[in-house]
């Protein structure tokens, strides 16, 4: 059955039944749908990081006072559901592919935008005072076969003198003390760039705050039909038309390829899974030795990746393919409880501890996120702006919401 991302003729749904949303606190206020014709500057399609963030700076930047239109509520797409970390990677290639395919000072240009991206939320969490559960600065990439830890050296040397990441490599013997036990940890790469955040706490927030640099939010307020009206666009929501100068989409992998001809073909919506799980009690987290709240994820090209939340709960984070029916569902749940076979190396008494906090009381979303056709961000030519991310990135998204030139200003 293919991925079914949003009903745009049943706006408003509900946030999925997910930790995040269960945490996040009161809704965003102030979102009501369209209810009338009206002419606005800046229109943004898609109410998660993206158009939030576009909002956000152009308000606070520019004056500018843009329309966020939501088909279901603030936050409801990926932005309300991902694992929360906050990395300085763009896009599905490491920075070893970006010197191969584009040279070395590209490279590096590419790596201090990931820099900035990440700083850029941390300059809005500080300025708005927004308060997300931060984690410690910083991440573990676990080395989780023996014959990567070659590979991981010859990372940490280039990381460290061609862009300047201190980091550093953590033997087996030092992860089992400091950090955790796991059959899948051979030695790991540290570094103190990045953090990780709570999704949905983050996205209200960055709401309100554009809200409070005047954007105006509209949820339950899906664009049904986009035509041209001389130099304007005409964006057609279920309680009224939106006639706008410029236009962003933030759609993401909802977007669809009705919408637009600038995103027809370009995206692919696959699925992405989290799991949270219950509390551990201290003896389940002494099993494994796990002490760190680092975002930790692995070597696979296609990562695992887990932290400990704040409440000493797990959050557990797979790919989830391209087809969406009941049986893949449960087979991708079993998995994770440790059901499955494939989830007892990870750690040694998984199965006995740390899956009966997966199985018994757990919340698990399985969501689409874009697979954009290019493995680097990129944007359709002015003047619709669509930043396309692939796979991730909650800092991308923040950097200006993807509009790196500033084009609104103009
Ligand atoms: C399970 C999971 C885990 C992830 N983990 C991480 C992570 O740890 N770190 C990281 O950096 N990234 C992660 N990501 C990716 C990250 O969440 C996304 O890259 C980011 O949230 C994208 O934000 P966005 O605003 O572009 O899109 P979204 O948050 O998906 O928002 C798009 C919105 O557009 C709306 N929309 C679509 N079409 C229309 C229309 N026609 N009219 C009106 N509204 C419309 C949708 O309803 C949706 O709310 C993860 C994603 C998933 C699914």
């Amino acid at each position: 059955m293919p991925i079914n991302p949003t009903d745009l003729q049943h706006p408003g749904a509900a946030h999925v039944d997910s930790y995040w949303a269960a945490t996040a606190g009161p809704e965003v206020e102030g979102a009501a749908p369209v209810d009338s014709d009206r002419e606005v500057d800046v229109a943004i399609i898609g109410g998660g990081y993206t158009g939030l963030s576009a909002a956000y700076h152009l308000g606070r930047e520019h004056g500018i006072s843009a329309h966020v239109l939501e088909a279901n509520r603030i936050g409801w797409g990926c932005s309300g559901r991902n694992g929360g970390f906050c990395s300085i990677g763009i896009g599905k290639d490491d920075f070893g592919d970006w010197v191969r395919r584009f040279g070395l000072d590209p490279a590096k240009q590419i790596f201090e935008q990931g820099r900035e991206a990440v700083r850029s939320v941390q300059r809005i969490l500080v300025a708005e005072k927004l308060e997300v559960d931060r984690s410690p600065e910083g991440g573990l990439e676990l080395a989780h076969r023996p014959n990567r830890i070659g590979e991981m050296a010859v990372r940490q040397r280039n990381l460290k003198e061609l862009f300047g990441l201190d980091c550093r490599l953590l033997s087996k013997s030092e992860l089992d003390q400091g950090y955790l036990v796991s059959r899948e940890a051979h030695g790991a790469l540290i570094h103190d760039e990045g953090f990780a955040l709570h999704a949905m706490k983050y996205s209200r927030g960055l709401a309100r705050a554009a809200q409070r640099h005047g954007a105006a939010l509209h949820g339950a307020s899906p664009v049904l039909e986009w035509r041209r009206d001389g130099k304007r666009h005409l964006l057609q929501t279920p309680g009224g038309s939106v006639r706008a100068r410029q236009v962003v989409i933030a759609g993401n992998g909802y977007t669809g390829d009705r919408l637009h001809p600038a995103t027809n073909g370009r995206l692919l919506p696959v699925l992405s899974n989290i799991i949270v799980t219950r509390e551990l009690s201290q003896a389940e987290r002494e099993s494994v030795n796990w002490r760190s709240y680092l975002k930790i994820w692995d070597s696979r090209r296609l990562l695992f990746y887990y932290r400990l939340l704040p409440q000493n709960r797990v959050l557990f984070g797979a790919r989830g393919g391209i087809d969406d029916t009941p049986g893949t569902t449960g087979t991708r749940r079993h998995g994770w409880s440790g059901g499955s076979p494939k989830c007892s190396p990870r750690w040694p008494r998984w199965r006995q501890n740390i899956s009966g906090a997966a199985g018994s009381a757990s919340r698990a979303t399985r969501t689409p996120i874009s697979a954009a056709s290019r493995t680097v961000p990129s944007t359709t030519p002015w003047p619709i702006w669509a930043p396309v991310w692939r796979w991730r990135h909650i800092a991308g998204a923040c950097l200006r919401g993807g509009l790196q030139e500033d084009p609104m200003a103009r």
